[in-house]
């Protein structure tokens, strides 16, 4: 069975662009290209081939190295049916409740509007690797530019309901200022609070806090946590609908 090998390239200001490996099947897939040359590096590195680029979302950050990463490989391209149009040289269209196989390693398609509204996350059951662009971040998630804050709550709910042991790889490093707006959320939090002092410490030393279970993001992350009486309370919004409370924590966080 296979388990996907997982590089983490840093790019550009505080983007992640991931290259995965199945060792099966020598299939390697980037996740989200920003750019092309660190990817091209990595594979390089490790002597891999590339064979497929999946896309979350056709935002610039996470699709600019498409077509030169295809140029040079032939690799195949794989996004969302909803936005094929957005997605620089798609070959593949998926959508919501499929599955594709990566080599060896099937990959489940989850449609995740919000961010935008063609917006999906690919989740390796076999791996615990949940690929979400920038739907969900550590301790936060994407601001809403095409999307409603109700569509965003039910794509949030699709991922928290995911087994616990699932990593959460996001597309950028937003942990640390993320963290600095959840303490206002909910100060009484203790498993946050010790979070919080291990991600400074992590950040200090400038290494990654991407990526992490979803486990701890839902204990620690206020936009998974809407529905909580406590984080209601914490907005000034008790007893209130937890889309109306998402839309809330989502709103002073745009003003933070
Ligand atoms: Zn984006
Ligand atoms: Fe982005």
């Amino acid at each position: 069975m296979a388990k996907l090998q997982i590089e983490q390239i840093p790019v550009l200001r505080d983007n992640y662009v991931y290259v995965v490996h199945d060792p099966a099947s020598g299939a390697t897939a980037a996740i989200d290209p920003a750019v092309a040359e660190p990817v091209e590096e990595c594979l390089s590195t490790h002597g891999w081939r590339l064979t497929h680029i999946l896309n979350t979302h056709h935002h610039d950050d996470h699709i600019g190295g498409n077509l030169a990463l295809k140029r040079a490989s032939g690799a195949k391209v794989v996004g969302a049916r909803h936005d094929a149009q957005r997605i620089p040289g798609i070959d593949v269209e998926v959508g919501d409740g499929e599955s594709f196989l990566l080599g060896t390693a099937a990959a489940m398609v989850i449609d995740v509007p919000g961010h935008t509204v063609g917006h999906i996350a690919y989740w390796f059951p076999e791996s615990h690797a949940l690929f979400c662009g920038d739907t969900l971040f550590c301790l936060g998630c994407g601001r809403l530019f095409e999307g409603t804050a109700e569509q965003m709550w039910a794509s949030l709910l699709k991922l928290r309901s995911l087994p616990d042991e699932t990593m959460v790889y996001c597309a950028h490093e937003y942990t640390q200022s993320n963290a600095r707006f959840a303490r206002t959320v909910e100060r009484d939090n203790a498993e946050l609070i010790g979070r919080i002092a291990e991600i400074d410490a992590r950040r200090g030393r400038r290494l990654p806090t991407v990526p992490a279970p979803l486990a701890v993001e839902r204990a620690t992350n206020p936009f998974l946590r809407a529905d909580i009486e406590s984080v209601k309370k914490g907005v000034g919004l008790p007893g209130a609908d937890a889309a109306r409370v998402f839309a809330e924590i989502r709103r002073r966080k745009d003003a933070f």
